[in-house]
C-alpha cells in the first residue's frame, strides 16, 4: 500500500506555491489567508489541519458542518468561513455556526443574517459569468446590495468572492480573479476571496486576500458523501 500522504506535507507543498506566487507578485505572504476547505471530510481530518497550524476552515454545507461543529468546538481560535450558497431558512443556523459568511448575494439574505442579531462578517459572492453556478449576484447589482448590508449594524462588509467555472486552466480564470480584483476597488471593499487547489497562484497575482483550497491539501474528496 501507498505510505498516506500527510496533511503536512500536502502543506509545505502548497505553502511553497504561495510563498513562490507571492515574490512573483511583490505582495507579502501576511497579505493572504489560506482557507482550508474542509467540505465532505471528518472532523479528524479538522484537527489535523489544525495541528498543522492551520486556523481557517472553509465549509460548503451548513448541515454537514451543524453535525461537525460540535468535534471540533475545542479547537481554540478556529475561525470558519461558510463558503457555499446559503438559503435565508439557514441563515439562523449558519449565523451560529460560521464567523464568516463568504456568499451573500441578497438584501434578503442579508437582512435575515442580520436580524439574528450576532455580529458577523460577510462577503458578497460576485457572478461573473452565466456559466458561474446560480448563486452570486450580478456586478450591477452590487450597489445596491452593498448599500443594504451596510445599513445592517450586525453585519460588517469586508470584500467579495467568486468562483469562476471550473477550468483547470489558470489562464482562463485568471480574468475571473482581474475582474473581482477591480470591483473590488470601486466599492472599498479590500477583501477578495478567489483561487482554489489548482489557479491559486494566478488569484495571489491578481490580489487574492483569501484563497480557498482543499484538494491540495486534503486529496480527494471522499465520495458519496453529499
Ligand atoms: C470545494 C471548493 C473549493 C476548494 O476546491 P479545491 O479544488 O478542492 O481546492 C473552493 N471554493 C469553493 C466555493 C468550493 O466549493
Amino acid at each position: 500500500m501507498m505510505a498516506r500522504v500527510t496533511v503536512r506535507e500536502r502543506l509545505e507543498q502548497v505553502e511553497q506555491r504561495i510563498q513562490t506566487a507571492v515574490r512573483r507578485s511583490g505582495r507579502a505572504r501576511n497579505e493572504i489567508t489560506l482557507v482550508a476547505v474542509t467540505k465532505k471530510f471528518p472532523p479528524p481530518v479538522i484537527c489535523e489541519a489544525y495541528s498543522c497550524g492551520l486556523r481557517v476552515f472553509g465549509e460548503n454545507y451548513v448541515q454537514e458542518f451543524a453535525e461537525k461543529r460540535p468535534a471540533v468546538d475545542a479547537l481554540a481560535d478556529a475561525q470558519f468561513h461558510l463558503i457555499g450558497h446559503l438559503q435565508s431558512n439557514k441563515a439562523r443556523l449558519a449565523s451560529e455556526l460560521f464567523q464568516v459568511i463568504e456568499t451573500v448575494d441578497s438584501e434578503k439574505l442579508a437582512r435575515r443574517l442580520h436580524e439574528c442579531g450576532k455580529p458577523l462578517e460577510v462577503m458578497i459572492e460576485v457572478k461573473l459569468s452565466p456559466e458561474q453556478t446560480k448563486a452570486g449576484a450580478a456586478p450591477e447589482e452590487l450597489p445596491a446590495l452593498i448599500t443594504a448590508i451596510r445599513g445592517c449594524p450586525n453585519l460588517t462588509l469586508t470584500g467579495l468572492m467568486t468562483m469562476p467555472p471550473w477550468n483547470p486552466d489558470p489562464e482562463t480564470t485568471r480574468p475571473y480573479f482581474r475582474r473581482l480584483a477591480e470591483l473590488g476597488r470601486t466599492h472599498g471593499l479590500p477583501k477578495l476571496s478567489m483561487g482554489m487547489s489548482h489557479d491559486l497562484e494566478a488569484a495571489i497575482e491578481e490580489g487574492a486576500t483569501h484563497i480557498r483550497v482543499g484538494t491540495a491539501l486534503f486529496g480527494p474528496r471522499p465520495k458519496g458523501a453529499q
